[in-house]
């Protein structure tokens, strides 16, 4: 089993101004973190979230390392906001997950109301509890899975990354097989699309991550785009595990693997796993140069 195809997209969605939605992209670790608070301490806290992930990414081996940087990210959200009075109760979502293609399973580490949801065959599961207080009130049987959906208060969390000194997050890990579809996704789309539809956009984008990722911010919006929607998905297919290069350098790794595109008029950015157009591109201009320097080289060889 190694990670197939893999794509990410954030979009600021059609009522907000700012984009407080960040990912983690740096396979085998994938993440989202959703910040709030006011003025722009939502984005700090999401930022300083995601760049924890992402810089301690090489020492996430399972459980208990993906747990400790989880409380890592939580120790620099929450000295931040001791700091800066105007950063004060910022906090973050986090939701990340490991492929494990060793033991054949993905590691998942969740902190608030975002969402991580496995499609096996045609089936959706979401694999992540929301810690929101309308999911509280839907398991202790005050509200039905309906009436949670359209609660003013279903942005309410529970637990956030950042809040406080100490944090408890879930840590898990579940079975991956060749042909699993892992999607991360924010309040944004999971508010505006239901499982169902999320479902239908998935298999209609016939399992494929970059243009499923096109699909659910496009319906997103469709549907009101209320809020930031940033999804980041990976596939699991049949083969050995590539190796990870031991030093990667990040500039060239974008570089050869970047698309950047506009939709909705909206700033919003895509990047697929893999050979894009911007990578074709680059090969092949790559290969007019040595051409031209070859056909170049074999005149002057024959002039003289
Ligand atoms: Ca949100």
């Amino acid at each position: 089993m190694r990670i197939g195809r893999s794509a990410w997209l954030t979009d600021t969605g059609r009522r907000r101004v700012r984009n407080e939605d960040a990912y983690v992209f740096e396979p085998p670790l994938f993440g989202i973190a959703d910040g709030m608070g006011g003025a722009r301490a939502g984005e700090v806290a999401a930022g300083i979230a995601a760049a924890a992930l992402k810089d301690r990414r090489r020492d996430v081996d399972g459980e208990a390392s993906l747990e400790a940087i989880i409380a890592e990210a939580n120790r620099l959200v929450w000295e931040r906001s001791v700091a800066d009075p105007h950063t004060a109760g910022m906090g973050t979502t986090v939701t990340v997950a490991f492929v494990d293609t060793a033991s054949e399973r993905v590691v998942f580490g969740h902190v608030g109301d975002s969402r991580a949801y496995r499609l096996r065959a045609d089936e959706l599961e979401q694999i992540t509890t929301d810690h929101s207080l309308v999911a509280e009130l839907v398991q202790s049987g005050v509200l039905t899975p309906e009436e949670a959906e359209r609660h003013p208060q279903r942005s309410a969390i529970t637990r956030a990354v950042g809040t406080e000194r100490a944090i408890d997050a879930d840590v898990f890990s579940v079975p991956g097989q060749p042909g699993d579809l892992f999607l991360l996704c924010s309040d944004g789309l999971t508010d505006m699309l239901s499982e169902d539809e999320i479902a239908e956009v998935l298999l209609a984008a016939d399992r494929d991550p970059a243009a499923a990722a096109e699909a659910l911010v496009a319906a997103a919006n469709e549907h009101g785009g209320e809020d930031n929607i940033t999804v980041v998905l990976f596939e699991l297919e049949e083969g050995e595990p590539e190796e990870q290069p031991a030093q990667e350098d990040d500039d060239e790794h974008a570089a050869e693997t970047d698309v950047l595109e506009e939709t909705q008029g909206d700033p919003a950015a895509v990047r697929t796993h893999g050979a894009g157009p911007g990578g074709r591109l680059a090969a092949l201009a790559f290969i007019v140069v040595v051409l031209a320097v070859g056909a170049l080289a074999l005149y002057w060889a024959i002039r003289r």
